[in-house]
């Protein structure tokens, strides 16, 4: 007898998942190391200590513990907010006459509005226990700001945000935002740092760029007492933060015995799509499910699918270690036309072994088609989804319209990262039609790729 699937997959206390999975362990082809930029050689705990707070440097470097306990304190806090809503979008099924079952897990009903509070809420956590003071950090659209000066608040920890100039021009309520949770926010670039003020010599009006505002987080970090420098995509230990996403899908499906054929997630620095598959995947790569996973990208910045498989810099200042992962090049910077956030040049390196080695599919989408599934969305399931998370939503109604053709009754996961109530100027764009699509050229490209750099190792 099958049990019936309500419309919201609760879980009870005893249910929530306590730990995080840690997707390389259960990869037989490890990611490339990460390898100092002076050096070549791969980093040790001891490199990367003066910027980031020493458990969250253990997570990033281990590749063994399958799961990680989440401590009790930090679990109090998830409780704040978790576990998120997974839905099962039944009315959307209905307009698209689909056989085909559909869930979104919504990570946006938190104040900062999206799935970033997950590791925000760690790493707060983490510099508290190992008695840091202050935190700095950078943020380009602002959802990663603002989860961060949510998680300084409840720790008592002080921080300074660093936001791209231009963002923090085009959305003055994020900056409001995470100033009324106390953090000090500057616009980047600044005259408050060496990188900002070498920036600002060039170029006095510039807009600013994540890389810029990266150099300038971490050049604070370092010249203050008792701080670090946080994160908030990219890097493995940000993944497994995220797969409690992925573990409270994992414990609701198993316990309506749901198994899910697709998953489908936008992909930035890949933080929430890694997050989401991570104990699907793990069965996978076991050999115990077939399930197909799907990466959904912008074309306008399409690091996965145009993009090169090689170690690049992190940031435009090339001052981070090197990261083996498919890259755009550190120099790439996306059309100004584009609104859609996900707009980093490179990818977690796990997920970037993944996709070469065929188990993640990736595909790209125009962000006029990625405003019009949103829209379509909020009007039939209600919730206005962030335009990041709208590329999944994007690739959910293909797959399910796919699936009225063939007639085959799949099942479909998508992760809805976000809500877009701090987008309105994008969405505003699109309805009065001064949104356009751009696809970087050959030309667009090379340019990126020219700034990787030149070592042996991405000579063989
Ligand atoms: C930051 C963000 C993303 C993209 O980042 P990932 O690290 O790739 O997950 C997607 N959706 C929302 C709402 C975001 O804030």
């Amino acid at each position: 007898m099958t049990q019936q699937i309500p419309t919201r997959l609760y879980l009870s206390d005893e249910e929530i998942p306590k730990n995080w999975l840690n997707i390389r362990a259960y990869m037989k082809d490890k990611p490339s190391p990460m390898l100092h930029p002076g050096t070549l050689k791969p980093v040790t705990e001891q490199d990367l200590e003066p910027v980031f707070c020493k458990e969250l440097i253990k997570q990033e470097l281990d590749e063994s513990s399958q799961l990680i306990e989440i401590p009790q304190e930090l679990q109090d806090f998830y409780r704040a907010f978790r576990p998120a809503p997974l839905i099962r979008a039944r009315f959307l099924e209905k307009v698209l006459e689909t056989p085909a079952e559909i869930y979104y897990k919504f990570e946006g009903t938190n104040t900062s509005g999206s799935h970033k509070l997950n590791s925000a809420a760690a790493q707060a956590y983490y510099a508290k226990e190992e008695g840091f003071t202050s935190l700095a950090t950078e943020t380009g659209a602002g959802q990663w700001g603002s989860a961060m000066a949510m998680a300084c608040a409840f720790y008592g920890i002080k921080l300074t945000v660093f936001m791209v100039k231009v963002s923090a021009k085009q959305k003055p309520y994020r900056k409001t935002l995470i100033e009324t949770y106390g953090a000090n926010l500057i616009p980047s670039p600044s005259d408050t740092t060496n990188a900002g003020r070498a920036v600002l010599e060039k170029d006095p009006n510039t807009n600013g760029s994540l890389g810029c505002a990266i150099s300038e987080a971490v050049e604070l970090a370092l010249t203050s007492k008792n701080s670090r420098y946080v994160l908030g995509s990219v890097l493995n230990h940000v993944l497994l933060h995220q797969s409690i996403i992925g573990q409270e899908v994992k414990a609701a499906f198993d316990k309506y015995g749901i198994e899910p054929d697709i998953i489908i997630g936008c992909a930035g620095g890949g933080s929430n799509l890694g997050g989401l598959i991570a104990p699907f995947m793990a069965l996978r790569l076991q050999g115990k499910s077939k399930t197909h996973f799907i990466a959904v990208e912008p074309a306008s910045c399409p690091s996965f699918t145009r993009g090169r498989y090689a170690y690049d810099f992190g940031d435009t200042a090339m001052t981070t270690p090197l990261i083996k992962m498919m890259t755009l090049g550190n120099a790439f910077m996306p059309s100004p036309s584009h609104a859609g956030g996900l707009r980093y040049h490179g990818m977690n390196s796990a997920l970037s072994k993944l996709y070469k080695d065929g188990f993640l599919e990736a595909r790209t989408a125009q962000q006029k088609d990625v405003f019009e599934a949103a829209i379509r969305f909020a009007k039939i399931e209600g919730i206005l989804p962030a335009p990041e998370s709208a590329h999944a939503i994007k690739a959910a109604i293909d797959e399910a319209l796919k699936c009225k053709k063939t007639g085959e009754k799949k099942t479909i996961l998508f992760g809805l990262t976000g809500t877009g109530s701090f987008d309105m100027s994008a969405y505003a764009d699109y309805n009065s039609g001064n949104m356009s699509d751009y696809i970087p050229t050959e030309a667009d490209l090379e340019k990126g790729f020219s700034s990787i750099p030149n070592i042996p190792q991405n000579r063989s």
